[in-house]
């Protein structure tokens, strides 16, 4: 008899090369998940052990049918997105579609490729990434990032409303400031518009009435509740974990 709480579940990650993509395929191989662990980077996922890692470029759909064929998945965890710095006359047409593509339309090839098996099953659960800065708070010169992470939670609805009866749950995560590799790379840009790493930091740390970010772990631990049983009864749900953000 073992406690673990994905035993015999087949999950399919996005973007699971580093971030929280990577800390959550491992927490759910550690929980006894059977782990398809899938990114465009294939150094990163060299390095991943305890799953099946290979190539999965969210942003195509034969690349998509094809890692959902061989991950046949019982859970999908859709984290692949990317932050765009901005407000609405910064951006661009070829950013505003490169981001709707990467952070909403990936999703929409994901659950599409894994749905109808899903459906045959009556069981699946369906977990987006979206983000704090959403439709739930608006965040400073994130304008593309914000609107494309606000429809990622439509989408999660409309999914969850259309197949609430049939075994189907779709949940999204909208975590604050998560400590991550791209994110140091948010630190830096930012911090040489203001002339100062140590700032740029501060503005990061200072949004989380928490006085901190979250680790990618932390996030993980939502991830594997909404990957498992034990999260039966929610669906259609923005699930919030932003260290006080947006509850203030
Ligand atoms: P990250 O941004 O550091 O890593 C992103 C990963 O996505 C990389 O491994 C990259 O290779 C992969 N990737 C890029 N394009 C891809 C594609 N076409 N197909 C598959 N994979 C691709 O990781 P992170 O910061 O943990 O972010 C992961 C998700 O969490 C993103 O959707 C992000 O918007 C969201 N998020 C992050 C934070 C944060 O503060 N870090 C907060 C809220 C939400």
């Amino acid at each position: 008899m073992t406690n673990k709480r994905l035993v015999g579940k087949r999950v399919l990650v996005t973007a699971a090369g580093q971030g929280i993509g990577r800390a959550s395929a491992l927490a759910m191989a550690a929980e006894g998940a059977q782990v398809f662990a899938t990114d465009v980077n294939v150094d990163a996922l060299a390095t991943l052990e305890g799953v099946e890692a290979f190539v999965l470029d969210a942003r195509d759909n034969h690349s998509v049918e094809e890692g959902v064929a061989r991950a046949k998945p019982e859970v999908l965890f859709n984290c692949a997105g990317f932050v765009h710095h901005g407000t609405i006359l910064d951006a661009t047409d070829d950013e505003l579609d490169f981001a709707f593509d990467l952070n909403l339309r990936s999703m929409v090839r994901t659950i599409r490729a894994a749905l109808p098996r899903m459906l045959k099953r009556g069981k699946g659960s369906i977990i987006n990434m979206s983000s704090a800065c959403s439709s739930v708070i608006g965040a400073p010169d994130r304008f593309i990032y914000g609107t494309t992470k606000a429809a990622v939670i439509g989408l999660t609805k409309s999914v969850a409303v259309d197949y609430v009866a049939q075994g189907i749950r779709c949940n999204c995560i909208c975590p604050g400031t998560v400590e991550s590799p791209s994110w140091h790379d948010r630190v830096d840009v930012l911090g040489k518009i203001l002339g100062s790493k140590e700032e740029a930091m501060q503005q990061f740390v200072s949004r989380q009435p928490m006085g901190r970010v979250a680790t990618a772990e932390e996030i993980a631990a939502l991830v594997v509740y909404l990957a498992s049983d034990d999260s039966a009864f929610t669906t259609g749900h923005p699930h919030i974990i932003d260290g006080g953000w947006s509850g203030q």
